[in-house]
C-alpha cells in the first residue's frame, strides 16, 4: 500500500473507539458471556523492541517497533505493518482486534495482528529503510512465522519491504520461508489478483447488496471517494458491470460528470500524472471535495481514509447503499442517522476483506509450493466475499441489526464458538 499522510480527524469521535462500541453491541446481542468478553477484548500479545540502525549519516538512530497480536484463537495472526512517525500502541492494538474480527467475518482461518514502526519513511533514504524493516524483523523473529503470526504491507510499507522482511527471516532460519509475509512482490512468492483484490471485494460486495435492495447496476450510479489502489479498482470493476461512476477524488479533489467518468481514462491519467487526478479533463472539479459524499447517487463507495462521514455531514448523504472500501470511514455516530435514514452500509469488516482473503491465498500457495491463476485466485476470493456477505445478511436478518452489527455477530460468535471449544486452563 502506497504510503499516504495520516487524515486529520473530522470530529472528535476516535475511529478505533468507534469500532469498540460497535463490538460492545454485538457482544451484547449476541449474548456473549463476561468471560469470553475479556478475552476477546484484551490483545493475546503485545511487543515492543527498540531498533537502532545506522543512518546515512553514520550516526546510530533509534526506532520504536511494535507488534500486537490481538487473537490466534482461529489460526496464526494476520495483519500490516505500518510506518508513520504517529504510530501508537493503542491505534496498533485496535487495528489488530479490527483484523481478528475482519478474518473471522470471511471466514479464513486467521487471527488478527498488526505492527508498526515509528519512523517518518518519506525523510528516509532507501537504505536507511532496508536496514530499518531488516533490524525491525530480527527483533521480531520469535514473533513471526507462518504458522504464528504472518506480517503484510500497511501504510508507510509495500512489496519492497516485505521482499527485505522475507529475506531477513529466512537468513535467520537458514532456508527460505516465504510463507511468513504476504504482500512479497510476484517473483518472491507474491499472488496474482492480489493488487485488484480489495477493489474486486467491494465490487463483489456492491453487486450482492444492490441484488439486495433491487437497484438494477445499469441504470445505477456510482461515487468512488479515493482515487489509490481500492478506489479506482473498485471503480473500474463497477463500471465494468454497468454502474455509471459520475464522481471519483483523491487528496488533489473531487471530479464530477453526471454521463459518466470513463475509469481507464482516469486511471491512465492519474499515472501518468504523479498519481493525482488534478487537471483530469474527463470531469469538472467540484468546488469542496467533500461535496463528492452527499451527491445524489446509489451507491457511494468511500475507499481514501477514516472518518469521512461523520455526524457533521451525514444528514446530506443521499445514497441508497454505502460500501466501505475504506478501514473505518463512517464514525458511530453517523451509524445510527444512516440507519435511521434506511440507507444500507456494507462495513469495512467485510466490504474490503478482498485484499485479506487474496493475502490468505498467497500464503496457501507459497506453502504449496504452487502458484494459481488470477482466474483461479478471483474465482476463489468472489465465492468467499459473496458467502461472506449472504451470512452477513442472513445474520442481519436473524438479530434485526445493520449489516455492521451483523457483521460483528459473525465474527465473535465464530471466535468465541472456536474458543470455547479449544478452551482456557
Ligand atoms: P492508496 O494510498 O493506494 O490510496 C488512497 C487514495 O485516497 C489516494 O487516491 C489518495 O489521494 C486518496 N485520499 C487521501 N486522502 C484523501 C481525502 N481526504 N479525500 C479524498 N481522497 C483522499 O490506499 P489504498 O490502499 O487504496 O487504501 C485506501 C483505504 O482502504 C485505506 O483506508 C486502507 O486502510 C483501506 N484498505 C486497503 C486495503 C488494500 O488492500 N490496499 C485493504 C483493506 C483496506
Amino acid at each position: 500500500m502506497a504510503y499516504i499522510e495520516p487524515a486529520p480527524i473530522k470530529d472528535k469521535e476516535n475511529p478505533l473507539e468507534s469500532m469498540m462500541e460497535r463490538f460492545n453491541i454485538a457482544a451484547e446481542k449476541l449474548g456473549l458471556s463476561d468471560e469470553v468478553y475479556n478475552v476477546l477484548k484484551n490483545p493475546a500479545k503485545q511487543v515492543i523492541v527498540s531498533v537502532p540502525i545506522t543512518m546515512d549519516n553514520g550516526k546510530i538512530k533509534v526506532f520504536e517497533g511494535m507488534r500486537v497480536v490481538h487473537s490466534n484463537i482461529l489460526g496464526p495472526a494476520k495483519g500490516g505493518i505500518r510506518f508513520a512517525p504517529d504510530v501508537h500502541l493503542d491505534e496498533v492494538k485496535a487495528l489488530a482486534a479490527w483484523m481478528t474480527w475482519k478474518c473471522a467475518v470471511v471466514d479464513i482461518p486467521y487471527g488478527g495482528a498488526k505492527g508498526g514502526v515509528r519512523c517518518n519513511p518519506r525523510e528516509m533514504s532507501q537504505g536507511e529503510i532496508e536496514r530499518l524493516v531488516r533490524a525491525y524483523t530480527l527483533a521480531m523473529i520469535n514473533v513471526f512465522g507462518p504458522d504464528k503470526d504472518i506480517p503484510a504491507p500497511d501504510m508507510g510499507t509495500g512489496p519492497r519491504e516485505m521482499a527485505w522482511l522475507m529475506d531477513e527471516y529466512s537468513k535467520a532460519h537458514g532456508m527460505t520461508v516465504n510463507a511468513v509475509v504476504t504482500g512479497k512482490p510476484l517473483v518472491l512468492g507474491g499472488s496474482l489478483g492480489r493488487t485488484e483484490a480489495t477493489g474486486r471485494g467491494v465490487m463483489v460486495s456492491a453487486m450482492s447488496a444492490m441484488a439486495k435492495l433491487k437497484i438494477n447496476p445499469f441504470q445505477a450510479t456510482c461515487a468512488v471517494q479515493g482515487f489509490g489502489n481500492v478506489g479506482s479498482w473498485a471503480a473500474q470493476l463497477l463500471e465494468e458491470r454497468g454502474l455509471k461512476i459520475i464522481a471519483v477524488s483523491d487528496v488533489s479533489g473531487a471530479y464530477f460528470n453526471d454521463k459518466g467518468i470513463a475509469i481507464s481514462e482516469a486511471i491512465a491519467y492519474r499515472d501518468g500524472n504523479g498519481g493525482i487526478l488534478e487537471g483530469f479533463s474527463g470531469a469538472e472539479k467540484l468546488s469542496s471535495p467533500g461535496e463528492l459524499l452527499e451527491l445524489q447517487v446509489d451507491v457511494l463507495v468511500p475507499a481514501a481514509v477514516e472518518d469521512v462521514i461523520t455526524i457533521k455531514n451525514v444528514d446530506k448523504v443521499k445514497a441508497k447503499l454505502i460500501v466501505e472500501g475504506a478501514n473505518g470511514p463512517t464514525s458511530f455516530k453517523a451509524d445510527k442517522i444512516i440507519n435511521q435514514k434506511g440507507i444500507m452500509a456494507v462495513p469495512d469488516i467485510l466490504a474490503n476483506a478482498g485484499g485479506v482473503t487474496v493475502s490468505y491465498f498467497e500464503w496457501v500457495q507459497n506453502r504449496l509450493g504452487y502458484k494459481w491463476t488470477a482466474e483461479r485466485v478471483n474465482r476463489r476470493s468472489d465465492r468467499i466475499m459473496k458467502e461472506a456477505f449472504d451470512s452477513v445478511y442472513v445474520t442481519s436478518q436473524k438479530y434485526e441489526v445493520p449489516l455492521r452489527i451483523a457483521a460483528y455477530i459473525v465474527a465473535i460468535d465464530k471466535v468465541a464458538k472456536t474458543y470455547n471449544y479449544r478452551g482456557g486452563f
